[in-house]
Order: structure tokens, then C-alpha cells, then sequence
């Protein structure tokens, strides 16, 4: 193995990027700037038929927004470029070339027709379908015969039986596989492209990579892996297959469940800090009881033996007090910056507000809210005059001396020139001792009257935020629709 830790993001550029993948990106991240190692991406697009346009673009765009900076990869470049792996063509050609001299790999002609018809006879006895190494025979005169008429052929791994292949991985342990169960793998295609087997590992050898991090449904690959090492005479890296994530029932993370794309997360206006924090935590804890981190934090505390070997349970409700969180620990100036981005697309688009408003609206609201836009979902009234009033709220607040509660208190803050949230107290409980009622006896009225609804930020915030004018005008507007 290298001395140096060098680590790889390999994503096949198919779509949208998995929650998974960010997670192993992550992963990959974390140990390499924990470990002063580096950090490569690598495109792996040798799979023509899945390729999508656009999505390498998607890729880097996330890691940059999830702030995964790499110091190898595409458009940054690095000592073993290109990082494209349909760049690197020529590279596997020669290897696999390698391979077929030293009799570790062979030609195979067979038609798909032919390979179809050993798969029907091979399910009828025992379900194995197996290559059956037919072309591992052919004489070195048919194979050159062949290949001078141009009949297609792929390259096979020669995989000898009966052997056992073992490897530890950081993760799961000692893992050990038996070469029966492994088929004599393609490593290139028909194309004259190679597959992810071939490629992946001619790359993480050539790329010096020391550790290979990567999602579980890689795990059977890793045997076929070492065998191809061992073919080459090489090395293999170490091995570290991060846990599987769950849905809550414990079935494998899909779609139909939920959502699984980043994208859909950002969309809904999750944060990055929210979303690094929750994915770091699917399959890894620090063994003490912390669960909020930021991004420093994490680089100090990770490690590859602290990940856990059993799925990981994706629940949204940690992931949304993460949000919760991370929204309370930012700083009010960033979430101006949020709201007012979050503002263009509400019907308040075009209104002004200035940015002790909105602050003062996010201090109100900041532990009331999962989502900077849910402000203006469970707090219209800091932007609009109430439509209508709460009904339940009505009946249990507004009562026949409600509207000679208010207009005292109307009087009083009248005659303070820019009453400030101690005012409105003062004169909440002057009117209530005045008019010899109970307190909540103006509160209540006071509070469907600004804002129609009886929960929120405190009154004395209410009215403040929104300011004497507003108190006023609302109130003179209650007492006409309610009497
Ligand atoms: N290209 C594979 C993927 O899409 C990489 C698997 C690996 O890390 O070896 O995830």
C-alpha cells in the first residue's frame, strides 16, 4: 500500500446524485482532510448507454455547494490526469492487452445468441448462469483467424476455480469469497470499451490510490476486484464499504419512499451545514453522545473505524431538527441574505423592507421555524394586514368588552412616540388594571387583532416588529369586522 492516504470519488455521471453518493463522497472527504491526505474525483463514464449529459456538470456543482473541495479531478486537473475515465481509452487497451500476453484474461467470440441459449440450459439445472469458458480454448490460429475477419469479441478475466479470495475490510471485518461464485468477468466490451471492473481498478492503481471507500452494493465487486489485482501483479488498496442506508422499515433507501436525490433536499431549502451533518451521521458516530457538528468538527472527529457495519436508518425528523439547528446557529445577516432570496417568490416580492426589519422578523421567528421560508407560511402577518381571523381563536379570545379592551390600549400606545417592546408590556398591563380585567384579556384580542391567529413570537415582539401604525390600523380593522 502507499504510504500516502490518497482517496477517490468515482460517480458514473447516470443523473442525479444519490443521497448515497454525497454520502460517500463525504466519507472520502472527511478521512482524506483528516489524515492530510488528498482527495480525487474520478469520472467513471466508460458506460456509454448510461451516460447523461449535463450531470458531471450537477456533480461538481454539488460538491462545491456541499463544500467537498477535491485536489485532484475534472476541470481542476491533478499529476494523473485526465480524470475522465473515457479519456483514459487507450490506458486499459494496453492492460487488458497485458492481460491476454500473460494468459490472466482471453478473447471471447461467442454470439449473444450462443450466450443466451447456455443461460436457458444452465437455469434449467441449477439457476447458476455462468460463462462457460468456451473461447478459453480456442486455438491461438482461430483466435487470430477471428480477430483478422473482424468478428466482435469482448476480454474475459480468466477466473480460476477453488480459490478462496479473503481481504479485511476496515469496515465489515475479514470478508471472505469462494472464485466458483465469480464468472469469468468482461473487461472490455464489445465497443471496445472497458467495464467499471476493469477500469476502476487500473485507475485506483495508476491514481495511487490507498483506500478505497464506497457504498456496499460494491462489496460483491471487491473479490473480482482482487482477482484482478492479483492478475496484474499488484497491490490491492484497502477496502472500506460504508453501510447501506434504510428507509425507516428498514428496506433499502428508494425513491418510492422518498426523496433521494440532493437536489430534491436542496430544493426544499435544507442547509448544507443541516445536510453534511445528518449524512455524516447515516453510518458513522463519534461514540460519544454529540450529534450537532460543523464542518471542522467533523474533519477533527472522523475516522473509517468508527463506521458502522449495519444500515443506516434515513429519518427525516433528525434530519429536519438538524435544519432547525443549524438555522438557529447561523448568524441573523445570513438569513437576511436567505429570506430576501426566499422573498421572490412570495406575493412580496415587490414590497420593501429594510434589513432591521427582516432581522427583527428572524429573531421572532428563528425558534418557531424548520426552514427560513416557513416564516412566510406560520408568520404572514410581518408582511400583509390578517385576511380573516382564526375561528377557534375567536371564539376563546374575543369577547363582548374585547373591542373597549383594545381601544384603551390603542389610546395608550398613541400617545408614546416610537413605543418599544417595554411600552407595549407597560401598556398591556395598564389597560388590564384599568379596565379591571385579567391580562390575557387584552393579549388575546391584541393577538388576533395583528396577527389572527393566537400562537407566534410573544405580543410585545408583535407589535413592535410590526410597528404603532400597524398596532393601530389592526385594531380599528378587528373591532369593524367583529364588533
Ligand atoms: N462508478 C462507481 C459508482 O458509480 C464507483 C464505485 C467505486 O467506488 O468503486 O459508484
Amino acid at each position: 500500500m502507499n504510504s500516502k492516504i490518497r482517496v477517490r470519488y468515482a460517480p458514473s455521471p447516470t443523473g442525479y446524485i444519490h443521497i448515497g453518493n454525497l454520502r460517500t463522497a463525504l466519507y472520502n472527504y472527511l478521512f482524506a482532510r483528516n489524515t492530510g491526505g488528498e482527495f480525487i474525483v474520478r469520472i467513471e463514464d466508460t458506460d456509454r448507454t448510461r451516460y447523461v449529459p449535463g450531470a458531471v456538470e450537477n456533480l461538481i456543482n454539488t460538491l462545491s455547494w456541499a463544500g467537498l473541495d477535491y485536489d485532484e479531478g475534472p476541470e481542476k486537473g491533478g499529476a494523473f490526469a485526465p480524470y475522465y475515465q473515457s479519456e483514459r481509452l487507450s490506458i486499459y487497451k494496453e492492460h487488458a492487452d497485458y492481460l491476454i500476453k500473460n494468459k490472466k484474461a482471453y478473447y471471447c467470440f461467442c454470439t449473444p445468441e450462443r450466450l443466451s441459449q447456455l443461460r436457458e440450459e444452465q437455469k434449467k439445472i441449477n439457476n447458476d448462469t455462468r460463462y462457460d469458458k468456451h473461447c478459453l480454448h480456442l486455438s491461438e490460429e482461430e483466435i487470430q483467424k477471428n480477430l483478422a475477419d473482424g468478428v466482435p469479441y469482448v476480454i474475459r478475466l480468466n477466473v480460476e476455480k477453488g480459490i478462496k479470495i479473503a481481504f479485511k475490510d476496515i469496515v465489515r471485518g475479514d470478508v471472505e469469497f469462494m472464485s466458483d461464485i465469480i464468472d469469468d468477468q468482461i473487461l472490455i466490451k464489445s465497443d471496445g470499451f472497458p467495464t467499471y471492473h476493469l477500469a476502476n481498478i487500473i485507475d485506483d492503481h495508476l491514481m495511487e490510490v490507498s483506500h478505497v471507500i464506497r457504498g456496499e452494493e460494491w462489496l460483491p465487486s471487491a473479490p473480482k476486484h482482487i482477482l484482478l489485482y492479483q492478475a496484474f501483479g499488484w497491490e490491492p488498496p484497502l477496502f472500506a464499504h460504508l453501510p447501506l442506508l434504510l428507509n425507516p422499515d428498514r428496506t433499502k433507501l428508494s425513491k418510492r419512499q422518498g426523496d433521494v436525490a440532493v437536489e430534491d433536499y436542496k430544493k426544499k431549502g435544507y442547509l448544507k451545514e443541516a445536510l453534511i451533518n445528518f449524512i455524516a451521521l447515516l453510518g458513522w458516530t463519534a461514540g460519544d453522545d454529540k450529534e450537532i457538528y460543523n464542518f471542522d468538527e467533523l474533519i477533527k472527529s472522523f475516522s473509517l473505524e468508527r463506521v458502522n457495519d449495519s444500515g443506516a436508518v434515513f429519518d427525516i425528523e433528525k434530519l429536519n431538527w438538524l435544519n432547525e439547528e443549524h438555522l438557529r446557529a447561523k448568524p441573523d445577516s445570513e438569513i437576511v441574505v436567505m429570506l430576501r432570496d426566499e422573498l421572490q417568490h412570495t406575493k412580496y416580492a415587490k414590497d420593501d423592507y429594510t434589513d432591521e426589519y427582516l432581522v427583527n422578523v428572524i429573531e421572532a421567528m428563528k425558534p418557531r421555524i424548520t426552514f427560513v421560508k416557513d416564516i412566510f407560511e406560520k408568520a404572514p402577518y410581518f408582511f400583509e394586514e390578517p385576511e380573516t381571523y382564526e375561528e377557534a381563536s375567536v371564539k376563546k379570545g374575543w369577547k363582548a368588552n374585547s373591542p373597549d379592551i383594545l381601544k384603551k390600549f390603542a389610546e395608550k400606545i398613541s400617545a408614546i412616540e416610537n413605543p418599544k417592546k417595554e411600552d407595549y408590556e407597560k401598556a398591556i398591563a395598564d389597560t388590564a388594571t384599568e379596565m379591571n380585567v385579567g391580562k390575557g384579556n387584552v393579549i388575546h384580542p391584541l393577538r388576533l387583532a395583528t396577527s389572527g391567529v393566537s400562537g407566534g413570537p410573544g405580543i410585545n415582539d408583535i407589535c413592535y416588529i410590526i410597528g404603532k401604525e400597524k398596532v393601530e390600523e389592526r385594531i380599528k380593522r378587528i373591532i369593524e369586522k367583529l364588533g
